[in-house]
């Protein structure tokens, strides 16, 4: 059984039992030479899937490329679209309080596929959104191929054309011969093949009695550059017992078929704690060229540092933090760090398999390529996590590149919609030298003015968002009808 997460919730991910599902019947679908007002998807995953019906829906013809079944990956079962190929959860489906929740019903309030797919499988889970996963993929297969402006061609992509629309939105494991392209295109450096994400902190949740903020040296010219980290100090003590923590805490393993190829340049914290016990204080826990404004006189036996990773300071990411803990023992062991004992996380750590590119430098607020914009991205391979946050970029994508095909000047998702928090984050909110994917989360939300800040303010602050979310999305909506 292994694990998968996104932010705050950890799925369980047991192998579905293999059932036989048919597959479709491909010879039926016959191949027609592109036309330059097609709207070409590349992937017919939860982002494409969306983005096909919305753009279907608004009087575009749609071809979508899916290299399944012929070209299989480690993770998909079967040749349906839209499968979900771990976990069943929507995640929490409280349009109030939590801001996947609200995505959904942003979704919901624009005719969304994958969502009203998922409503009609759904299956008792609480306040999670759990959805019964074949009849879903067979469903939104179902729904897509009834369309009579959309086909399907089975067949795998392996370049970026330059001519036509296209909208690439192939996941997490595109295919290899894409992946080349995509680099050729772009820069090997702008692709990354496994992500290595290190937790992310609320800002608000840090104790500023403990930590302080410095770079090391003093470095930069502006007084910002000078105090661009929070630092969190330890003893001795505090850290011979983190790393007893560290080498102690349950570890999740690849899936199988995912392997290695992370090493480079991303240890995990604790394979570097396995190495040996002072190579974290060599490495991200150096406290040198620091002084602790609280206590100048006393030197830090260890420092961990934060960094901003949203242009609103509101989230920081814990640098050099990138780990395989479980959950679980995560959050225990990030809590025994001076500072964050109280903290709460946008998300934790993890090492994943995951194809995405560099969205931040490579794409516009339209989600078009910089450098070949008759190309779009959408979904997971744009730095977004999770089916929820990936439908919701195939949406947007949909939407936008159909407007362009019909001459309609559309604005991208209005900032203050969880949409719009999330493509913004993607496309310029996030730092471009550190841009690792991120799930759909309040502290990508600007502040709304005059609310109580801390977990006392929370209730209402939250509710705040939502509020005004739901009001800028209808009017997004109410322009294009
Ligand atoms: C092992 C694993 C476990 C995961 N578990 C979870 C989880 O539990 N919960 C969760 O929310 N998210 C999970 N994810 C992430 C999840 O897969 C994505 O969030 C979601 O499926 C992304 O949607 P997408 O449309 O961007 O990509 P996908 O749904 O993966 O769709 C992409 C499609 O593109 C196709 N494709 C790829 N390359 C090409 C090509 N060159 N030409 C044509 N077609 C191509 C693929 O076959 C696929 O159908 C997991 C990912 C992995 C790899």
């Amino acid at each position: 059984m292994a694990r998968f997460g996104i932010g705050r919730h950890t799925y369980l991910c047991s192998k579905p039992k293999p059932r036989p599902i048919p597959l479709l019947n491909t010879s039926a679908l016959p191949y027609v030479a592109p036309m330059t007002q097609e709207l070409h998807i590349v992937g017919g995953g939860m982002a494409g899937s969306e983005a096909a019906w919305q753009a279907a829906h608004m009087g575009v013809n749609v071809v979508i490329h899916e290299m399944r079944p012929n070209v299989k990956t480690f993770a998909h079962r079967t040749g349906h679209l839209a499968e979900m190929v771990c976990s069943n959860s929507f995640r929490s489906d409280d349009d109030e309080q939590n801001a996947v929740g609200l995505l959904h019903w942003e979704m919901r309030a624009a005719n969304g596929l994958i969502m009203a797919t998922a409503d009609k499988h759904r299956l008792p889970a609480g306040g999670a959104l759990a959805v019964d996963r074949d009849p879903f993929a067979e469903s939104v297969t179902e729904a897509l191929t009834a369309l009579p402006n959309v086909r399907v061609k089975y067949g795998e992509i392996t370049e970026l054309p330059s001519d036509g629309h296209w909208i690439f939105a192939t996941g997490p494991l595109t295919s290899a011969g894409l992946g080349a392209a995509i680099q050729a295109e772009t820069g090997a450096e702008r692709l990354a093949f496994f992500d290595a994400i290190a937790p992310i902190v609320y800002a608000e949740s840090i104790n500023m009695d403990v930590a302080w903020m410095q770079s090391r040296y003093d470095k930069g010219d502006t007084e910002a550059e000078q105090k661009a980290y929070l630092n969190c100090p330890m003893t001795k003590d505090q850290y011979e017992a983190f790393i007893d923590a560290l080498l102690a805490a349950d570890k999740t393993e690849f899936h199988e078929g995912e392997t290695a190829g992370y090493f480079d340049g991303c240890l995990p914290i604790e394979v570097m704690a396995e190495r040996g016990r002072e190579t974290l204080r060599f490495g991200p826990m150096k406290p040198v060229g620091l002084t602790n404004s609280h206590d100048p006189e006393n030197k830090p036996y260890a420092v961990v540092q934060l960094r901003r990773d949203n242009a609103l300071g509101t989230l920081l990411n814990i640098v050099g933090f990138q780990t395989k803990m479980k959950y679980g023992a995560q959050a225990e062991v990030l809590k025994m760090i001076p500072g964050l004992e109280g903290a709460s996380f946008a998300r934790l750590g993890g090492i994943h398999r995951n194809t995405f590119i560099n969205s931040p430098t490579l794409l516009d607020n339209q989600m078009r390529m910089h450098s070949k914009p008759n190309i779009r991205f959408a979904g997971q391979v744009t730095g977004v996590e999770g089916y929820v946050e990936s439908a919701a970029m195939g949406l947007l994508a949909g939407r936008l590149a159909a407007a362009e095909i019909l001459g309609q000047s559309l604005e991208t998702a209005p900032l203050n919609t969880a949409m719009g928090a999330l493509v913004h984050h993607i496309t310029g909110g996030a730092d471009a030298k550190t841009f690792q994917p991120m799930n759909v989360n309040f502290g990508l939300f600007q502040p709304v003015e005059g609310l109580k800040s801390g977990r006392r303010g929370r209730k209402d602050r939250y509710k705040a968002y939502t509020d005004r979310a739901k009001s800028d999305w209808q009017g997004w909506l109410v322009a294009q009808s």
